[in-house]
């Protein structure tokens, strides 16, 4: 199933998206399916017809997982660490598919990170590896957005991957979905640049959820990021770039001039 968040210019709502007749339809849901379960209030809105907004807004974090893929650690001159990299980014970074990414004025080099993120389903803490499937709601996609000479330079990621708009997220929700191998594919104005496969994660989703709960409560709407293959490289303003993990959709976003 597939659970977008979006609007018609009221307040965000939560739908299913699916096909009748032929058109793309989202079929509109009562309250938050995270909590309130999949209640369809029967009507039905072409996806043409609404804008889609981030699927989850996370309460408390969106974890991010670095060097995750061994050819992505080895580009950036950096060993595969033997546990999970485990960084925070705050939910006032997620943004939504379509939403422009800002060049904000601290960098020079601003990078995209294509990634298959988790969502998180349930309140939970030590979830052993073999239960993690228990605990998650979906998978959506996302670009873990780095300032890449900010993150060389300041002591924690905080800025350098935690600004305003470093964490489109989109463009739904797929709860039933295998995510041990899927291609994942970055362009930047159409041109390929990274060309990955999640099976290339070295610490495998099962394992993150078991590590991160390890030493933190995950709540119902957190996201994982699971890391970025290979190809990493910089987006400039008026680039278009597009993250698309297969079986899951593509989420698209512009980045915009600070000036
Ligand atoms: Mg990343």
């Amino acid at each position: 199933m597939r659970i977008a968040r979006f609007t018609t210019d009221e307040d965000p709502r939560f739908g299913v998206v699916g096909e009748a007749d032929g058109v793309s339809v989202i079929a509109v849901i009562t309250g938050d399916p995270l909590y309130a379960g999949i209640q369809l209030t029967g009507e039905r809105i072409p996806l043409d017809d609404v804008r889609l907004l981030a699927p989850v807004l996370p309460r408390s974090k969106v974890v991010g997982i670095g060097r995750n893929y061994a050819a992505h650690a080895a580009e950036l001159g950096n060993e595969v660490p033997d546990e999970p990299l485990v960084f925070f980014k705050p939910n006032t970074s997620v943004t939504g598919p379509g939403d422009p990414i800002l060049y904000p004025s601290f960098t020079e080099l601003l990078s995209y990170e294509g990634e298959l993120a988790v969502v998180i389903g349930r309140i939970c803490k030590d979830v052993p590896a073999e239960d993690a499937a228990r605990v998650i709601h979906g998978y959506t996609v996302a670009n873990d957005v780095t300032a890449r000479d900010r993150q060389k330079t300041d002591g924690q990621w905080s800025r350098a991957k935690g600004a305003d708009g470093f964490c489109p997220l989109g463009p739904w929700i797929e709860t039933d979905l295998d995510p041990s191998d899927l291609r994942l594919t970055t362009t930047v104005n159409g041109e390929v640049v990274q060309d990955g496969r999640t099976s290339d994660m070295v610490h495998k989703i099962p394992d993150l959820i078991a590590y991160t709960s390890s030493f933190m409560t995950l709540l119902p709407g957190d996201v994982i990021l699971t890391g970025t293959p290979e190809g990493v490289g910089p987006m400039n303003p008026g680039d278009e770039v597009s993250i698309t993990v297969e079986g899951l959709g593509t989420l698209t976003n512009k980045v915009v001039s600070r000036d």
